[in-house]
């Protein structure tokens, strides 16, 4: 239900002039670039055209394969969701940029077809999700909010049913409860998923195929809102500093550059000052440990 307004309040969306302030509309993705590094946020989305990006990355080829035959998984009849659809499922969409040569990418789809073999072996067959890669999306006085979960699934919480938001990792390293817990991506799609689907939504987890863990989060009323204020806050420091290049200010000193061990993965590592001073990757390192 929508928070009761005093009569004399100032809707929070008005500008001075009583005209709606434009909502910043976002992604998941596009807050935790600014989060990340504000440099990376300004290549990926101010600058136009967008500044040259290294080479596709073989774990990122690795991950979207993965991800979409468990889509297609989900799209398949239940009577049809066997552990033997999955070959054909990873083969006709197998992304094949990144890898060092075809041997280490044969190694990477015997690898990915292990752990979707393991992992739809604790699925339900029968089991139909809320959604499957579904764009969830709402609106606060800041942001206007819309993302695409792997998948909303819909459980029996203690009171009813309720949605709970499921993300794939494909990732080398494990992940815990406190990834799931401090993931403003997960809180984002539960928070959404409320409002479309009118149920309650505070479970997140994050289901790690390598390792076949699931690292989970209760998030409470208090929690999500939490997060939807950091969002919030950071929607404003986006749009206080794009506002401010609008206006003269100096791009690099509005968005300015965050290094750490993310610049070596960063897409933009090269045309990047400070990403150029950070040990440069190929392309197929952090698939390197599967199996060639
Ligand atoms: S290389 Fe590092 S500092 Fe440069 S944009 Fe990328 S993450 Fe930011």
């Amino acid at each position: 239900m929508a928070p009761t307004r005093s009569r004399n309040a100032v809707p929070e969306q008005l500008g001075f002039d009583g005209m709606p302030e434009r909502l910043f509309v976002c992604t998941p993705s596009k807050l935790g670039a600014y989060a990340d590094c504000p440099r990376r946020y300004r290549y990926s989305y101010v600058d136009r055209p967008t500044p040259p990006k290294g080479p596709p990355w073989a774990h990122n080829s690795l991950g979207a394969s993965v991800h979409t035959a468990l889509k297609n998984w989900f799209a398949l009849p239940p009577d049809r969701r066997v552990p033997g659809a999955l070959p054909t499922l990873l083969k006709s969409t197998w992304v094949r940029e990144g890898y060092r040569d075809v041997d280490q990418e044969r190694a990477s789809y015997r690898q990915a077809l292990q752990w979707l073999e393991t992992y739809v072996a604790t699925l339900d067959p029968q089991e139909e999700p809320l959604g499957v890669e579904r764009v969830v999306a709402t609106k606060t006085a800041v942001l206007a909010f819309n993302g695409r979960a792997d998948r909303i699934d819909s459980r029996m919480g203690p009171s009813g049913t309720e949605a709970v938001i499921v993300d794939y990792k494909t990732g080398r390293s494990g992940l815990d409860a406190d990834d799931a817990r401090g993931s403003q991506a997960l809180a984002l799609y539960a928070y959404a998923a409320q409002r479309v689907f009118r149920r309650p939504c505070h479970r997140v987890e994050l289901h790690h195929l390598p390792s076949g863990t699931v690292a989970a989060h209760e998030h409470t009323e208090e929690s999500l809102a939490r997060q939807l204020r950091r969002a919030e806050d950071t929607a404003r420091d986006i749009m206080t500093a794009e506002r401010a290049v609008a206006d003269g200010a100096d791009p690099d000193t509005e968005f300015p550059t965050a290094p750490g061990a993310l610049c070596s993965w960063c897409d933009f590592r090269r045309v990047c000052p400070a990403g150029q001073e950070s040990v440069a990757r190929e392309p197929w390192t952090a698939v390197e440990h599967l199996g060639t």
